[in-house]
């Protein structure tokens, strides 16, 4: 069990147990979903996009109308001391920002702001027992992703993550790894944790993040593909067009670069494109040049 682990977790500047890690059940965040978060990978000691991830932390609490209360300095030097702590060098690093128990209402008026940084030792989100990487079931969600002016959407805010928490549960029921949302439009848009490319004719497409998260990974991968020389293109896709694909693969902080076997009824294989990116992708989050 995860809470169950031994360790330290970082609070409002000090170092708790993981046992005495406990917040109060009138927690505003627990009740409306007033908080925002981040997931991060250290690969050998060192965090991948450690500052751009610390500064989307504080561009998502200020899309929810509140500061995180430390500086992205303090919160970068905090998050190296988990790690160290904790003697954790290939883990997954989570803070949560949220706000406190003092009032109970819709606003947020009368709330502090808490900070907490935790990590764990976490290896590859879909790795079979064999070590291997293989292609995941995807199932289409009953939910799509929301317009612009239905909700903070480029915010990482744990309230959002509702309809990927339906959609996710319901895909594993049926047997498959994960929901794939359409936006509110129909275009294809996001997995629950995760965005999407497709591969087509040697070209990568990926949708157009103008109603989801933009993922540190999505905008990585871009660049090593691009660096690469592979055309890459931004674009809103149809289910249609996906379906036409020759590779589909999906990327976020916790899944990496994780290839795509089926969607609903329609089937892929993991292809050479794919496979480039994933280990350009590998060596470049341990510091080792791709090219
Ligand atoms: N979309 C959603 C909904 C996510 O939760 C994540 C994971 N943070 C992503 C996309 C991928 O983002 P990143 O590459 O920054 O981890």
């Amino acid at each position: 069990m995860l809470h169950e682990r031994a360790g330290k977790i970082w609070i409002d500047g000090r170092f708790v147990e993981s046992a005495d890690a406990n917040i109060h059940v009138l927690t505003h965040t627990l009740h409306y979903g007033s908080g925002v978060f981040e997931g991060e990978r250290a690969y050998e000691g060192v965090i991948f996009k450690m500052q751009e991830h610390h500064e989307r932390f504080h561009a998502s609490a200020a899309m929810l109308g509140f500061a995180i209360p430390y500086s992205v300095d303090e919160i970068n030097r905090a998050t190296q001391e988990v790690l160290r702590i904790n003697n954790l060098k290939d883990a997954y690093i989570r803070p949560v920002a949220w706000h406190g128990s003092e009032a109970l209402s819709v606003s947020t008026s009368h709330n502090s702001v808490h900070v907490a940084i935790a990590a764990w030792e976490w290896g590859s989100y879909f790795k079979s027992d064999d070590g291997q990487v293989p292609g995941i079931r995807l199932m289409w969600s009953d939910w799509v992703r929301p317009a612009p002016n239905m909700g903070p959407v480029h915010a990482k805010a744990n309230g959002q993550y509702i309809t990927g928490t339906l959609g996710k549960n319901k895909a594993e029921k049926n047997g498959y790894n994960d929901a794939l949302m359409l936006d509110y439009r129909g275009y294809v848009a996001e997995c629950t944790g995760a965005n999407i490319f497709m591969v087509k004719d040697g070209v990568l497409i990926t949708p157009t993040a103008d109603c989801f998260l933009n993922g540190i990974t999505r905008q990585t991968i871009m660049d090593i593909a691009r660096t690469m020389g592979t055309t890459v293109v931004e674009k809103r896709i149809m289910p249609d067009e996906l379906a036409q694909a020759d590779e589909v693969f999906i990327t976020g902080t916790a899944v990496e670069v994780q290839p795509i076997s089926e969607i609903g009824t329609q089937k892929f294989s993991s292809g050479p494109v794919t496979q480039k990116i994933a280990a350009a992708y590998g060596k470049l989050v341990r510091g080792t040049a791709y090219v």
